[in-house]
């Protein structure tokens, strides 16, 4: 399978650089075609080796992986590669449910997912909300937040742990965030999805109890967070 790295285009992008890793052209053409549109400058990459390259050196705004990539590595295995240096956010692109469960229950750390076939303006909005989340918490940040032994610092979105630094996602951040912006109030992972996912996000409720427990393994009991039985959760 030939990579392909499209160039950088002739139109100034001053959304930043996504990454698009997705061995079918057609695909990969699309949604290059729609992500510039929308103003950013995009890199493509037909398999997770080279798309894992070009993260670490273009200082992606946001990285697109297909799970079914040619080569050793497929998407599922690319993510959690890139997870383990960066937190740009992450979104997979699914083609069965089977992959889907994977994603759900894999704990990767991907900000979000879409399921083939879905339409290109469908993933451009997708993108647009995580980045829209990402930078609205670096605006919105006044005071940092402390939550049992826990600080989120929402400008320069940093957590602290029983004064140590912790690296979350973005998508983990922005939820303990919103717990944290909510003390002691029980969500329901409908209100959570609403909150953090945001309402145009079609999703598993699934998907809240995922981060959930990636918040309380990288957190344990600097973070009061309860299950509320039947309902969903309670932190601080
Ligand atoms: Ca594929």
């Amino acid at each position: 399978m030939a990579e392909s790295t499209s160039k950088p285009t002739e139109q100034e992008s001053t959304n930043g650089t996504i990454i698009v890793v997705e061995d079918d052209r057609n695909i990969a053409e699309l949604l290059d075609l729609y992500l510039r549109n929308a103003g950013f400058r995009v890199l493509q990459a037909g398999d997770a080796r080279r798309g894992l390259e070009l993260a670490g050196q273009e200082h992606p705004v946001l990285v697109v992986f297909d799970i079914g990539l040619p080569g050793p590595l497929d998407g599922l295995q690319a993510c959690r590669e890139l997870r383990k240096t960066s937190d740009v956010p992450i979104v997979m692109v699914t083609a069965r449910d089977d992959e889907l469960d994977r994603v759900l229950g894999l704990e990767l750390g991907a900000d979000d997912y879409v399921t083939k076939p879905f339409s290109p303006r469908e993933l451009v909005a997708r993108v647009r909300a995580i980045l829209r989340r990402s930078e609205s918490g670096r605006r919105a940040g006044d005071e940092p937040l402390t939550v049992g032994s826990v600080v989120v610092d929402t400008l320069r979105r940093d957590v602290r742990a029983d004064g140590v630094e912790v690296q979350l996602t973005a998508r983990e951040f922005d939820l303990l965030a919103f717990f944290a912006e909510n003390p002691g109030i029980v969500l329901s992972r409908q209100q959570l999805l609403d909150g953090v996912w945001g309402s145009g996000w079609y999703g598993d409720e699934r998907t809240v109890d995922v981060h959930v427990r990636q918040l309380r393994r990288k957190l344990g009991d600097a973070l009061p967070l309860a299950t509320v039985w039947g309902v969903g959760y309670r932190c601080g």
